[in-house]
């Protein structure tokens, strides 16, 4: 699913992103504060994302034009994401082996570790197999700590949706 995030909301957008999803998330943009609102609709209306949005005001103004649009109340990223499965009508699936770049929302495509080997620290480079590069910004990512915690929000979440 397609996403567009309000200013409130960049931790859902990085989890969602890692999660596989394609999300737009506003902070990203050079938009001032005042137009941002705008902008949220036009994104969401032009490129068919559902607007993600802690501000029921800006949620109810999406649905009267007929921009599906996920009102978010929980302050916790799993309650979110359980939240956003609830008012989308369908499950968020998190497939952590389509993760897109946390930080710019591009493609990750593996990378050996040839392609790697100058910019990674060598200790991670002898640990790790696997490398992914993201095709937008070139960040490298591997299964480092993080993933585990990927891996147990991902649980927590598959409990918590049912
Ligand atoms: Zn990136």
């Amino acid at each position: 699913m397609k996403f567009v995030a309000d200013g409130m909301l960049g931790k859902l957008a990085r989890w969602l992103r890692l999660a596989g999803h394609d999300v737009t998330y506003i902070g990203d943009l050079r938009v001032p504060a005042s137009e941002q609102d705008d902008v949220l609709l036009e994104l969401a209306k032009l490129e068919r994302r559902v607007l993600l949005t802690c501000d029921l005001v800006l949620h109810r103004r999406a649905k009267r034009v007929g921009i599906r649009s996920a009102y978010v109340e929980s302050n916790d990223v799993v309650g979110q994401l359980v939240e956003v499965s609830k008012r989308c009508g369908r499950r968020i699936r998190i497939e952590p082996e389509n993760s897109r770049c946390p930080m710019c929302n591009g493609q990750l495509k593996l990378a050996g570790k040839s392609e790697v080997k100058d910019i990674v620290p060598a200790t991670v480079l002898k640990a790790q197999r696997e490398f992914w590069r993201c095709g937008n910004c070139g960040k490298i990512y591997w299964h480092g700590t993080h993933w585990k915690t990927i891996l147990e929000m991902a649980s927590r979440y598959n409990r918590m949706v049912g």
